[in-house]
């Protein structure tokens, strides 16, 4: 954490600039990726191709995409990436009835 008006180094819990006196801005405070909670944290580039392909199993992709959207799963990246898979897939399967049972 730095002071926004001198660029001092400040500790963690300071609320006051040591060397200038400004207060620290808590609205401006940002969080480092690595210390978000487990629930709000990132999903990795590897860790969406890890999904994808465990998404592409037949019949047990789709089990687990439906236990990552509406089970216990914790992290909001993780279940919005299975619902919007869920979407999707609801996507195809229309079209693939209104193409071959017209
Ligand atoms: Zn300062």
């Amino acid at each position: 954490m730095y002071c926004e008006n001198c660029g001092t180094k400040l500790k963690k819990d300071s609320k006051i600039c040591y060397n200038c006196g400004k207060e620290k801005n808590k609205t401006n405070y940002y969080i480092d990726e690595k210390s978000l909670p487990e629930k709000y944290k990132p999903i990795s580039i590897l860790g969406y191709i890890a999904y994808d392909i465990v998404f592409a199993i037949p019949i047990i992709g789709w089990i687990l995409i439906f236990i990552f959207s509406f089970g216990k799963e914790e992290n909001v990246n993780v279940r919005n990436w299975a619902r919007s898979r869920i979407f999707s897939l609801i996507v195809l399967i229309i079209l693939y009835l209104i193409i071959f049972y017209k």
